[in-house]
């Protein structure tokens, strides 16, 4: 007789007298109110040998079926490893290009990037980039434009993906590509140009209701910029829904932008502008201390408080999904790898204007950020710095091997913080499977 065992990917608590379990693996969920289920006994002994073996019993076969339970966690892992391995192949090239180097046309007051290198991408970079894309054996090359303020070299993006564009179909590769602008140039001219030329997804940044996103992303010069980013958003809202594209609002918050009272009012707005343009969906983030160039304006500390950044995000995601907002964290917490940062993997690469290439775009600063450069030829030659962000934690580190965020986190949720502590630090929400897991369920519910 064969033995069962919870896989390492199940999370299970109980509430109101009920059992509930979810598959970190695959997203499926199940529960257990009937006192003699074996699944029942099993949940209140935390037993993860299961007692029960009746294949004929259709509970036990649907738990088999949905990999709650395994004959070892090998199956597991080996599936894991095998998406783990798709995910970092180097037939699947993902790009992040700096067109303008960390130059902005904003000021906001958290920013962690020195805007006084001006130096631009033009004809040179673009060819060079052309050649190190048609030096490889590739299927999908993604591109994502990242800044500074990557809209201020327009006609450099256009360019590149219109020559990528003929290159893919040349070379028979799928182009991806996306932005992160402040949105301020995002006019319908601009965003139909960047349509055509294959950019579908957009992440754009609303810092919550006016004065306080006014306050904390003002242009160069002070003006406000909540407005013109608001009435772009929605012009490109009012395009026909044939038209495919996807926008991610990310919100920066801390404890006095975020209160009560004006989450509620934010929200409203938000639900009232957007929520019935599936194109939409919002991410909440707590303004975070990410180097020693952050919060340096005026001397004040914009910085969310560390103990009121996870309560403030749980009650923002709550409040969103019971107005129906879509949050783009969902794919984080579902998909394959997707907890993992570019960082750590090797088919992943920021390009500056200099043609550095860098792992993290959040330390630009660090000198172990700088992994080599591509020269003039196309080719990328790496320096010893390559293998500190390049490991392989989801194989070799035991405590990742047998954890049940693994298909999402493979030990690399933050390669810098793991190179910083010499070890590898797990993501806060590790432990908020509880919360996770219904606010995962609640967004589902939404999509259907
Ligand atoms: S390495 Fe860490 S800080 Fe850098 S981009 Fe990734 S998650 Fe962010
Ligand atoms: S780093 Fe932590 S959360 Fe990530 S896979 Fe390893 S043990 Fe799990």
């Amino acid at each position: 007789m064969n033995n069962y065992q919870l896989s390492q990917t199940v999370t299970y608590y109980k509430e109101d007298l009920i059992w509930y379990a979810y598959n970190w693996f695959n997203g499926v969920a199940c529960s257990f109110d009937d006192k003699d289920h074996f699944m029942y006994t099993a949940f209140e002994n935390n037993l993860k040998q299961i007692e029960f073996n009746d294949l004929s019993n259709e509970d036990f076969q649907y738990l088999i079926d949905n990999k709650f339970l395994v004959l070892s966690n090998n199956e597991i892992m080996e599936a894991i490893n095998e998406d783990y391995l798709e995910e970092i192949s180097m037939e699947h090239l993902k790009l992040i290009l700096l067109p303008v180097g960390q130059s902005c046309n904003f000021s906001c007051v958290y920013c962690y990037e020195d805007h006084s290198n001006s130096v631009k991408m033009g004809k040179t970079q673009k060819d060079i980039l052309i050649n190190f894309v048609k030096n490889q054996n590739l299927k999908t090359v993604t591109i994502e434009y990242f800044g500074g303020e990557p809209l201020l070299n327009k006609q450099f993006i256009f360019e590149l993906n219109s020559e990528l564009i003929k290159l893919s179909l040349e070379n028979s590769f799928k182009l991806y590509s996306s932005i992160t602008t402040n949105a301020y140039t995002l006019d319908l001219d601009t965003f139909s140009k960047l349509l055509k030329n294959n950019v579908f997804s957009y992440q754009i940044t609303i810092d919550g209701l006016p004065e306080d996103h006014n306050n904390f992303r003002p242009l160069k010069n002070s003006d406000t910029t909540f407005n013109k980013i608001f009435n772009n958003l929605i012009k490109i809202s009012s395009l026909p829904n044939e038209m495919i594209f996807e926008i991610v609002i990310r919100v920066n918050y801390n404890e006095y932008s975020a209160t009560d009272d004006k989450r509620e009012k934010f929200l409203e707005l938000l639900s009232n502008t957007f929520g019935n343009d599936k194109r939409f969906s919002f991410r909440f983030r707590p303004i975070g201390d990410y180097s020693k160039m952050n919060n340096r304006k005026n001397g004040k500390i914009y910085n969310c408080s560390k103990v009121k950044s996870a309560e403030i995000k749980n009650k923002y995601n709550i409040e969103a999904t019971d107005k129906k907002l879509r949050l783009s964290d969902l794919m984080m917490y579902v998909g394959k790898g997707s907890y993992s940062c570019y960082a750590g993997k090797p088919n992943s690469l920021i390009i500056m204007p200099d043609l550095k290439v860098m792992k993290c775009s959040v330390a630009f600063e660090n000198p172990l950020n700088c992994v080599g450069k591509i020269d003039d030829n196309g080719i990328f030659t790496k320096n010893t710095n390559w293998h500190l962000w390049v490991k392989d934690a989801c194989r070799t580190e035991e405590k990742c091997t047998n954890c049940h965020f693994i298909s999402q986190c493979n030990g690399s949720a933050c390669p810098l913080k793991n190179i910083k502590s010499s070890k590898i630090i797990c993501p806060d929400i590790k432990d908020e499977y509880k919360n996770l897991s219904n606010l995962i369920l609640s967004q589902l519910e939404i999509l259907e």
